[in-house]
């Protein structure tokens, strides 16, 4: 079999593959450019489908959805491709259940659920803990912030112990961690939770509807338009469908891309896909330790998202927003809904199973799932939730070339020894895909930098003429990545030497005097003398 000559092939036809792509022929037409996708369609982590609406069917995103005004990446993109926003609907009541099913239901219209005094502090001060070792962390060197070792060495539910006083808002910071990752703290390294609120510009910012927040608005007619419009740029016939890669071989000549029917040659590849995947393609010769070791342990999260369309909006008409924030429980599968009513105004609620709340339910049948979430939503919005049109689900966990979702995480210990490896290069090969982004990581806009990022540095290879003398210094600086800063021999004394001295020194002193008590007021009377002598004793 005879290999197929390109200049760059992509793997993954996601959106971090798509603007890559996007970007080369921007900046260079004469480039060949090939993108291999190993799904039926492109799009990745971001799918829309057509289900049976109020007025016939309209569009819902069953993976990637909301965008926020400081996600600029993704932003400029829907400007250019024509595309627009609307906002989340937030007006009226939110609904809180948590501590247990026998836990009073809580409704509340502000950003902040009632809670006591000794809770509002406790959460202030841990926000304002995340935010200020966020804030002093750098997104290319992580490692080389104050006790980085320490942090990265904990999970995000060992510094829960050592820092959250409240049970209250340990329950609300597991909630939060599902349903941004798909994990449970105790999964995920505290520096790179650290990390991915540095990206994101703060904890607050991930968490919240308002403006610049994750959840601030969506896409009209779905995210998947966005690389769907994409491809159709890039031209349909350079992107292989049903095409995943299995082998990546490199030699002096340039790189040999295999899939089950096709040989591709080439002269770079960018790998897009998440890392537990790229770790499944077979690289000839073997990958550098370090770049295998990361790959093999970034687990991805577990989460399935729900759509439940409705005739009527019938919790806005009851004055709920559609927020709901529930601690799950073996009645209630899901975490967390919000109000989904398309542009076009058809009704429906989008919710979460997440975490490990997500592999157990995910043994169930659809039809159960289906049941105990209507279940819950009759009781926290009404009778009416009963009487729905369509229950829909997409557990991302099954869907192929995907294996969970939303994003991978780092667990203890992968950033100190292995962090450069996420992004350098290995020879030909250029690493993209949301969870190498310094930007908005682990979301759509991230994947949009990540992509731009890799282009720029495949440009510099094959045609840095094309490149400005800024993007080529970005390149640049993007494919030099520093040692990891490893300092461990030094922060255990770091924090316990000062300690050590003060407790010796009083135990002599103390020692000292009891040996002898006329020194005592002999250095009484040698301080007064001193004192004196300043003119701060009379
Ligand atoms: C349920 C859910 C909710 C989310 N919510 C939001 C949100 O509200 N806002 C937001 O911004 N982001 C959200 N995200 C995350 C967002 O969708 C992703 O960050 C983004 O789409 C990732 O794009 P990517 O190109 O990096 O990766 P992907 O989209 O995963 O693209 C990688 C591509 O590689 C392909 N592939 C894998 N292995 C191979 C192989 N061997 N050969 C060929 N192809 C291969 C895959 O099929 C895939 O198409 C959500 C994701 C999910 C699933």
């Amino acid at each position: 079999m005879s290999a197929r000559s390109y200049d760059v092939v992509i793997v993954g036809a996601g959106l971090s593959g798509l603007s890559a792509a996007r970007h080369l022929l921007k900046k260079n037409s004469s480039l060949r450019v090939l993108l291999l996708e190993g799904k039926d369609r492109v799009g990745g982590r971001t799918m829309s489908s057509k289900l049976p609406a109020a007025q016939g069917k309209d569009v819902w995103d069953l993976g990637g959805q909301w965008v926020g005004s400081s996600q600029m990446y993704v932003m400029d993109l829907i400007r250019e491709l024509g595309l627009e926003t609307y906002p989340q609907y937030t007006a009226g009541k939110k609904v809180y259940h948590m501590g247990g099913p026998r836990a009073k239901v809580r409704t509340y219209t502000n950003s902040l659920p009632s809670m006591s005094l000794l809770t509002l502090l406790d959460l202030k001060h841990f926000q304002w803990q995340i935010d200020r070792m966020s804030q002093s962390l750098s997104m290319e060197d992580p490692t080389s912030a104050p006790r980085a070792l320490e942090y990265d060495s904990m999970t995000l539910s060992s510094y829960m112990d050592k820092k959250i006083w409240t049970q209250s808002l340990r329950m609300d910071i597991e909630l939060c961690t599902r349903s941004l990752f798909g994990m449970e703290p105790s999964q995920i390294s505290f520096l790179y939770f650290l990390m991915y609120c540095r990206a994101a510009g703060g904890i607050l910012h991930l968490l919240e509807t308002t403006p610049g927040s994750a959840q601030e608005s969506r896409i009209k007619g779905g995210t998947q338009q966005l690389s769907e419009k994409l491809a159709d740029q890039i031209g349909r016939e350079n992107i292989h469908l049903n095409s995943a890669v299995l082998e990546i071989q490199q030699g002096p000549e340039g790189a040999v891309v295999r899939t089950r029917l096709d040989t591709f040659s080439c002269r770079a590849v960018i790998v897009t896909c998440p890392p537990h995947l790229a770790a499944q393609i077979q690289y000839v010769p073997a990958l550098p330790p370090a770049r295998q070791r990361l790959t093999q342990s970034m687990p991805v999260g577990h989460m399935i998202k729900f759509i439940v369309t409705y005739r009527t909006a019938f919790w806005r008409t009851n004055g709920f927003s559609g927020e709901i924030v529930v601690q799950p429980s073996s009645d209630c599968p899901f975490c967390i809904t919000f109000d989904a009513t398309s542009p076009r105004g058809n009704p429906g609620l989008v919710g979460f199973i997440s975490g490990a709340q997500a592999n157990d339910w995910s043994y169930k049948t659809v039809e159960d799932r289906r049941d105990a979430v209507i279940q819950s939503l009759v009781k926290y919005l009404g009778p009416e939730a009963s009487d729905f049109i369509h229950y829909a689900e997409k557990d991302w966990a099954k869907e192929e070339y995907n294996g969970g979702c939303p994003v991978n995480v780092m667990v203890p210990g992968m950033l100190t020894y292995y962090h450069p490896s996420l992004r350098r290069p290995c020879g030909r090969i250029h690493w993209a895909g949301t969870e190498t982004a310094t930007h908005w990581c682990g979301y759509m806009s991230g994947a949009i930098q990540s992509g731009l990022r890799a282009a720029l540095e495949v440009l510099e290879r094959l045609s840095p003429k094309v490149l400005s003398q800024e993007e080529l210094q970005e390149a640049q600086a993007s494919t030099t990545h520093t040692l990891p800063h490893r300092s461990w021999d030094l922060a255990p004394q770091k924090t316990y030497l000062p300690v050590c001295l003060t407790v010796t020194t009083v135990t002599l002193g103390v020692a000292l005097l009891l040996a002898n008590p006329c020194l005592y007021n002999e250095m009484i009377e040698q301080g007064s003398a001193f004192l004196q002598k300043f003119g701060f004793w009379c």
